[in-house]
């Protein structure tokens, strides 16, 4: 079973929990309700407050009526001092009113005033309380009170009838709340017993020959103590479940299954989780004893870090739900942090919560951190919120999954993407809570001093700023490098252009400095492209922050979508790039040094653990490995700029290195990839200018001199970027170098496209680049079939382009194209030169899915296209079953 994504592992798993029975429910005093889930919409049953009050100690008056009554004397200038006639029979404090209802009692009308607590009754026609301390009051003869007239305002100082709560029906408390103690307060305004649902029901084992219960029953080598029962009893309880017993089983197939029975036994039981001896150990029988039982797996394996061997597996029962088990690994941390991120999520689902998924924040990191190429990383940091405006995330210190201390004090769980490379000091993470913030060490901030002047326009202004989203762009620049290190400003001028905004985008950026970190506010009040414009920025920041001198420079995998992608047989093809993979280079400049240096990378080596660890390699990368396309580039560029009279200044040096995510022979243009990487290096640089065809030509030339049987499509699409049309039957001459380019190059929307898949099987030994060799000498000696199959191919292209450029794909019509494209390349080549792997790849994809699918390349991956989910379902099921990896494609922009 292949590795998935642990967000896809987590939608599969809370399906399955949506799609069991429902929580039981029970009435609970409101009183004890705290930390349940609200099983009901709790509505108002009255406005509250239920009645006009005073929110002062104080003389409550008609404002209205007092204020017309004196306008006939007033100026309209300078506050004056107005006398009210205290009427002491209508005083009133609170508590039980006299009047039972507000159009009873005596009606106050202007220049009369009675005396009130705070939270009394309104005496009928009062609209005002004016407080004691600024009353002046006169007690002789029938008592008077005296008052500025700035202070006679209608409704200040009083509190009006459903101020808080609008009125009856109003929803205090949504169904699937967890109620906090706030709530409990809330839900008295309407109730003294609330339903509630009941807590999931959980069993903890925790399996392993070596485990004592306690550190003082550790006395023989070899044992360790079961941290991961106790703490995952802990974590359960902290997500409102009941456990209901924990026990450690030996590594014993006999005992292992009576465990499991006993849980399947207990009706009561929502869901087992383990720990341990869920891998492939000869002692771990956590998955036979799933499978004896008639188990469900639904998935074993997660793209993750720490926590690989996590499973997901549902056991039926004679009657009722099936039981949830959830397998974690052994190794402390991984079991601490799959919990978090599957189990949790699921429990607090199963407990009724409704919005029970994972919750982001976001943070800066505080050290550069390399990437896994594999895996996507959840890495411990505690948050230290005193240094900006974002708090700052910093690694608990080694992350080996049995080191359960880097979860002490831990605060969050850095979410970092599986890749090539690091993502630098200063980028912007995501990061899951793991901690009560309030207990967080960075939480013990001095207070904020306001401004004194806190009312004013100004400030004002300066606050909404501060309300909004406040994002660090930039550790380590001042304001004046950042625009020019990161293009923050081109980025914002581009798209306020393109979104047809009237502003000046620059005017509208605002930046703050903070010492050593720069912030750009993001505010609802500006445009929508300039928005746009440092959301881009940040997207690109959040990979790879070039700062000084390193440049780190990307170009992507390609896919070809339609078409014949041959030069030489006259062909047209559509192609685009994707995201999912790509190639990225460095390169630092040396300004001390004219050395020209290349370290290897993950295509290239000179020493190998054994001869058959060589064998593979080289069976993988071929005998000469990466570097010898960035040495090839070098030359190639020399020669460019010699013939384009361009200088370059050598007398700075660099190192150069190189590093890439695409799957090897899938035919995605992997070693194109880095050279055109490394080109845009270079570029930059030297300060190089060449057109964007000459560079495609140029990258063509690299390949072809260290003997890679290449063709102008792939380099095409890769410097382009985003989908092109290519019409190779259109040669024309370069006009800087006099270079032959092969085709006219049209870029085309993607906009339109259903969504698309790409399949490939991993370890794939088809040798595709043989496959023209018989087709190219039909074609020279003019075979008809060769022919007719090329221009065939050819005005596929054309109508799928022209469906793309008019905006007017038709799925049904594309897939036809897709399939038909196959068909015809199948007939033409036969199967052996295919490959029988890269038949079948596309066979299960059309037969087994009902998707359209062709190869991507030349073999080794396909593209698939999968209009809607349910495709997509049976397309991952069908792929999983012949263990083909799958993965949505993003098409790159
Ligand atoms: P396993 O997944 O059973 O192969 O265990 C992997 C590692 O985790 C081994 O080093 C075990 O000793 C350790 N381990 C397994 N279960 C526990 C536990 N409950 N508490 C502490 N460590 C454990
Ligand atoms: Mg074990």
């Amino acid at each position: 079973m292949a590795m998935i994504p642990v967000d896809d592992a987590l939608a599969i798993a809370l399906d399955v929990v949506a799609r069991g029975a429902r929580a039981a429910t029970t009435k609970t005093r409101v009183e004890r309700s705290a930390n349940r889930v609200s099983a009901e919409d709790v509505r108002a049953t009255t406005p509250h407050p239920a009645f006009a009050a005073s929110v002062m100690d104080g003389y409550a008056l008609n404002a209205r009526a007092s204020a017309a009554a004196m306008r006939a004397n007033d100026d309209g200038g300078a506050t004056r001092r107005w006398e009210f006639e205290i009427v002491d029979d209508e005083a009133s404090r609170a508590g039980p009113a006299k009047a039972t209802r507000d159009d009873e009692g005596r009606e106050f009308g202007a220049m009369e005033c009675a005396y009130v607590t705070t939270g009394a009754v309104l005496p009928r026609g009062c609209d005002c309380v004016v407080p004691e301390e600024a009353c002046e009051v006169v007690r002789e003869g029938s008592g008077r009170a005296r008052a500025d007239s700035s202070d006679v305002v209608s409704g200040k100082w009083t509190r009006a009838v459903g101020s808080d709560v609008r009125g009856r029906g109003e929803v205090l408390i949504a169904k699937g709340e967890r109620l906090s103690a706030y709530d409990v307060g809330v839900l008295k305004y309407a109730r003294d017993v609330v339903e509630t649902y009941e807590p999931p029901r959980v069993r903890v084992l925790s399996t392993g020959d070596e485990l004592a219960a306690s550190a003082s029953d550790v006395a023989v080598r070899g044992c360790v103590v079961d941290t991961n029962g106790p703490m995952l009893e802990a974590l359960c309880g902290e997500e409102g479940a009941e456990v209901i017993s924990r026990d450690i089983v030996r590594d014993d197939e006999a005992a292992t299954r009576a465990a499991f029975e006993m849980a399947v036994a207990d009706a009561s039981c929502d869901a087992l989780i383990t720990s341990g001896g869920a891998s492939v150990g000869d002692r771990d029988f956590v998955k036979q004893t799933i499978e004896g039982l008639g188990g469900k797996i639904y998935f074993r394996r997660l793209a993750m870090k720490p926590g690989k061997p996590t499973m997901f597996a549902t056991i039926p029962r004679a009657t009722g739900p099936p039981l949830l088990v959830f397998a974690l690994p052994g190794n402390p941390v991984s079991a601490a942090v799959t919990f978090t991120l599957i189990v949790a999520p699921c429990i607090r689902a199963l407990g009724g919560v409704r919005e029970s998924g994972l919750r982001r924040i976001h943070c800066v990191l505080d050290e550069t951190l390399r990437l896994d190429p594999e895996r996507a990383e959840y890495h411990r940091v505690t948050l230290d919120w005193t240094r900006g405006n974002l708090p700052v995330a910093r690694s608990t210190g080694a992350q080996i999954s049995s080191r359960l201390l880097s979860m002490r004090n831990a605060d969050a769980l850095i979410e970092l993407p599986r890749g090539p490379g690091v993502v630098e000091k200063g980028a912007i993470a995501s990061a899951l809570l793991i901690s009560d913030v309030r207990h967080a060490k960075g939480a013990n901030m001095e207070k904020i001093q306001w401004p004194k002047k806190s009312r004013g326009d100004e400030s004002r202004r300066s606050n909404e700023a501060l309300d909004s989203i406040v994002t660090v762009l930039d550790a380590e620049g001042s304001v004046r490098d950042l625009k020019r290190v990161v293009g923050l400003e081109e980025d914002a001028r581009r798209h306020c252009r393109a979104a047809g905004d009237c502003v000046d985008a620059l005017n509208e950026l605002r930046m703050y400095s903070d010492g050593d970190s720069t912030h750009v506010a993001v505010t609802d009040a500006q445009s929508p492209g300039l928005r746009r414009g440092i959301a881009t920025t940040l997207e690109r920041l959040r990979v790879v922050t070039p700062i000084g001198d390193v440049i780190t420079k990307r170009a992507y995998a390609r896919v070809g979508l339609v078409g014949n992608p041959s030069d030489a047989y006259g062909g047209k093809c559509v192609a685009f790039t994707i995201s999912n993979f790509f190639a990225e280079a460095s390169l630092r400049r040396t300004p001390s040094s004219k050395r020209v240096t290349f370290a290897p990378g993950p295509y290239d080596g000179n020493a190998f653990d054994s001869f058959d660890a060589l064998s593979t390699h080289v069976s993988q990368h071929g005998v000469d490995g990466g570097v010898r396309l960035l040495k090839s580039l070098c030359c190639n560029l020399m020669r460019y700029c010699e013939s384009t009279k361009q200088r370059i200044d050598t007398s700075c040096g660099f190192e150069m290195s190189y590093t890439s995510n695409i799957p090897k022979q899938t035919g995605l243009s992997g070693s194109s990839a880095i050279v055109i990487a490394a080109m845009r290096c270079l570029l930059e640089m030297y300060r190089i200018n060449i057109s964007l065809d000459d560079q495609t030509e140029l990258a063509l030339r690299v390949e072809r001199d260290v003997g890679i049987n290449a063709g102008p499509m792939d380099r095409v699409a890769q410097v382009y970027e985003g989908a092109v049309f290519m019409d190779f039957t259109k040669p024309r001459a370069s006009t800087a170098c006099g270079w032959r380019i092969h085709g006219e190059y049209t870029r085309v929307e993607t906009d339109e496209l259903p969504p698309l898949y790409l399949v490939w099987a991993k370890d794939n030994e088809s040798e595709s680049s043989r496959i023209h060799a018989d087709v190219r000498r039909r074609w020279d000696a003019g075979d008809a079939d060769v022919a007719t199959s090329m221009s065939r191919l050819a005005s596929l292209a054309d109508d799928v382009f022209k469906a793309m450029a008019t905006r007017q794909i038709n799925v049904e019509e594309l897939k036809t194209s897709i399939d038909t494209n196959f068909d015809i390349r199948r007939a033409l080549f036969g199967d052996q030169a295919l490959g029988a792997l890269n038949v079948t790849l596309v066979s299960v994809c059309r037969e087994r899915a009902g998707c359209a699918a062709k190869f991507a390349g030349s073999g080794g991956a396909c593209v698939v296209v999968c209009e809607n989910d349910d495709r997509a379902r049976a397309l991952k099921e069908a792929c999983d079953a012949h263990g083909f990896e799958v993965e949505r494609v993003v098409v790159r922009k």
